[in-house]
C-alpha cells in the first residue's frame, strides 16, 4: 500500500510515532493509501528545518527565489498527470476539473508569485517630516493550513506568496486528501529546492494543525477551511499575538434577474452550483430568481442539472463526482434530511445514488424561506436553494439574509443597479455575469463568517511579510 510520508528538511520522513492514518477513494470508499499521522514532535522537527534555513532563503535576492518558485512550477507542469490522477483518486475529482483547470492554476499560482517576488515594492513617505520609507521583511517561519476541496490549488495560493516573499514555510494539506501535496513535496526536492525551505506535515487538524498553530517559532498561520476550525485557530493564535489569515466558509447567494441573458448563461450557473460536487467555497448555494421567470428559469435550470454526467470521477466524460468522505456524505445527507423536515419541495435528486462510493444526486430545492437551516448553513455539497425575489430592495435582502460573506454572483444587465449590488452585498467579491473569475492580482476573501484578511497578489505578500518604517531626518 502507497504510504504518504512528511516531507522534512528536503527528505522524506516517516512519523516519529510510527502512526498511520488511511486514505479512501471516495469512488469505491476502500481505503487506497496511508498516510503520516504527525503529532507534535513531527511538527518541531519541521519547524527546527524552517528555522535553519530562514537566514539563507530570506536573504537570497527576490530574482533567485523567483527562479526557484519556476522550477518547482517547470517541474509540477512536467507531471501534472499524475498530479491530476492523485486528486482524481483520494478527492474523487472528476479528472477533467483536475487536469484541465485545478492543477494548471496550483501551477499558474507558483508561477504568479515568483514574479510577485520581483514585482512586490514597498512604500515611501516624504513631504511632511522627513523621509520615511517602509521596509516589508520576511516574517521567518508560517504555518500554513489547507483543507481537501482543492488540495493543490489552495495549498500552493498559500506557499506560493509565503516563499516569495522570503519566509521557511511548514504546510500541512488535508490529511483526507494528501497525495498531491506529497507529490509537490518530493518534486521539489528532487530539483533541489532548498531544504528546510518548503516542509510537509501529515496528520489529523487538532494534532497536528494546532501544534502548528501554537508552535513558538510560527509567526504567522495562513488557514482555509470551516469556519468552526478557523475560530479554534483564532483562540489558539489570538494569546500568542501571532498573524492570522482565515479563509472560510460560505452560502454565497446567486441572484438572477429577469432581464439578463440567463438562458446563454445557464451551463455556468449550473455550474457554479455544481462545480466539484458543490465542495468549492465559491459555489453559489442559494439561487435568488426574478418572479417573473421564476418558473421558467426553474424548469430550464432543473432540466439542466437532471443532465449532469455522475461518474467515475477516472471517466473523462464525468462531470460530477462523489463526495468527499464518509463524514461528508453523512454531513450533506443530514442536510437534506432537515431539509425535508423544514418543508422543502424537491425539485430533482434529494438523495444517494445506489452505488459504491459517496455519491449524492445533484439536487434543487424550493419552498423555504431566508430563514430556515437549510438556507442559512453551509452544506457544501451538491445541494442547491431557489428562491424567487419581488424587485431589487427584496432580492438584497434575500442575499444578506446570511451570516456568512464570501461572494455573490448577479446575472444582470442593468449597470446601475449591479454597481448598486456591488456596493450593498455584504460580501468580500462580487462577480457580475461571470463565475469565479481568476485574476490572482485581485484581493481573495471574505467578510463576517466567511473569514479575516485577503489573499492574491499584493495583499498576501503584506500578509507575509512584516512592515517597518524607516524615517531619516532630511
Ligand atoms: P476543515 O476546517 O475541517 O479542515 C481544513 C484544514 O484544517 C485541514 O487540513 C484540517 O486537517 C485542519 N484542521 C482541522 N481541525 C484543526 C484544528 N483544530 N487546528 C488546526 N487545523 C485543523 O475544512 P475542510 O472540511 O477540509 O474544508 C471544507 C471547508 O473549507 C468548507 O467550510 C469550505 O467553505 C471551506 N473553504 C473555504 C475556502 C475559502 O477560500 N474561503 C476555500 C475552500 C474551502
Amino acid at each position: 500500500m502507497q504510504r504518504y510520508p512528511h516531507w522534512i528538511d528536503g527528505k522524506s520522513h516517516p512519523p516519529v510515532d510510527g502512526a498511520w492514518l488511511d486514505v479512501h477513494a471516495p469512488a469505491t470508499g476502500e481505503v487506497i493509501a496511508q498516510v503520516a499521522a504527525g503529532t507534535a514532535t513531527d511538527v518541531d522537527a519541521a519547524m527546527q528545518a524552517a528555522q535553519r534555513a530562514f537566514p539563507m532563503w530570506s536573504s537570497l535576492p527576490n530574482s533567485q527565489r523567483a527562479q526557484w518558485l519556476e522550477r518547482l512550477a517547470d517541474a509540477l507542469e512536467e507531471r501534472l498527470e499524475e498530479a491530476a490522477q492523485a486528486e482524481s483518486r483520494d478527492g474523487g475529482k472528476p479528472i477533467s476539473l483536475a487536469r484541465d483547470v485545478e492543477i494548471p492554476r496550483a501551477i499558474a499560482n507558483l508561477r504568479f508569485f515568483a514574479h510577485a517576488a520581483t514585482q512586490f515594492a514597498s512604500e515611501s513617505h516624504h513631504g511632511e517630516a522627513g523621509l520615511n520609507f517602509t521596509l516589508r521583511q520576511p516574517l521567518g517561519v508560517v504555518a500554513t493550513i489547507s483543507p481537501w476541496n482543492l488540495p493543490l490549488y489552495l495549498f500552493t495560493w498559500k506557499i506560493a506568496p509565503a516563499l516569495a516573499a522570503g519566509n521557511c514555510v511548514v504546510a500541512k494539506p488535508s490529511e483526507v486528501t494528501p497525495h498531491s501535496a506529497t507529490l509537490l513535496a518530493e518534486i521539489a526536492a528532487s530539483i533541489g529546492f532548498p531544504p528546510g525551505v518548503f516542509n510537509l506535515v501529515h496528520g489529523a487538524g487538532p494534532a497536528v494543525g494546532e501544534a502548528m498553530v501554537t508552535h513558538a517559532q510560527v509567526k504567522a498561520i495562513s488557514f482555509t477551511g470551516s469556519t468552526a476550525v478557523g475560530k479554534r485557530i483564532a483562540s489558539l493564535a489570538a494569546p500568542l499575538l501571532k498573524k492570522v489569515s482565515l479563509e472560510l466558509g460560505g452560502k454565497n447567494p446567486s441572484l438572477v434577474f429577469a432581464d439578463s441573458d440567463w438562458h446563454d448563461n445557464l451551463d455556468t450557473i449550473v455550474r457554479s452550483a455544481f462545480q466539484n460536487s458543490g465542495q468549492i467555497c465559491l459555489c453559489g448555494s442559494r439561487l435568488l430568481v426574478e418572479r417573473s421567470i421564476y418558473d421558467e428559469f426553474r424548469d430550464a435550470f432543473v432540466a439542466r442539472v437532471q443532465a449532469l454526467r455522475v461518474g467515475d470521477p477516472a471517466d473523462p466524460a464525468t462531470q460530477l463526482g462523489p463526495l468527499v468522505s464518509q463524514a461528508h456524505f453523512d454531513k450533506v445527507m443530514r442536510a437534506l434530511a432537515t431539509a425535508r423536515a423544514e418543508g422543502a419541495h424537491v425539485l430533482c435528486g434529494g438523495d444517494a445514488i445506489d452505488r459504491a462510493g459517496w455519491y449524492i444526486a445533484p439536487t434543487v430545492l424550493e419552498g423555504l424561506g431566508p430563514d430556515s437551516a437549510t438556507n442559512r448553513e453551509e452544506i457544501f455539497g451538491p445541494v442547491v436553494t431557489l428562491q424567487p425575489f419581488d424587485g431589487d430592495d427584496h432580492a438584497l435582502a434575500l442575499a444578506n439574509a446570511s451570516d456568512y460573506g464570501l461572494v455573490a454572483t448577479l446575472w444582470d444587465r442593468d449597470l446601475p443597479r449591479a454597481l448598486r449590488f456591488a456596493r450593498e452585498l455584504r460580501t468580500g467579491m462580487v462577480w457580475v455575469n461571470t463565475w469565479l473569475m481568476r485574476d490572482l492580482r485581485t484581493p481573495f476573501g471574505g467578510s463576517n463568517q466567511s473569514g479575516l484578511g485577503r489573499e492574491g497578489g499584493a495583499e498576501a505578500m503584506r500578509f507575509f511579510t512584516e512592515a517597518k518604517n524607516v524615517g531619516i531626518k532630511t
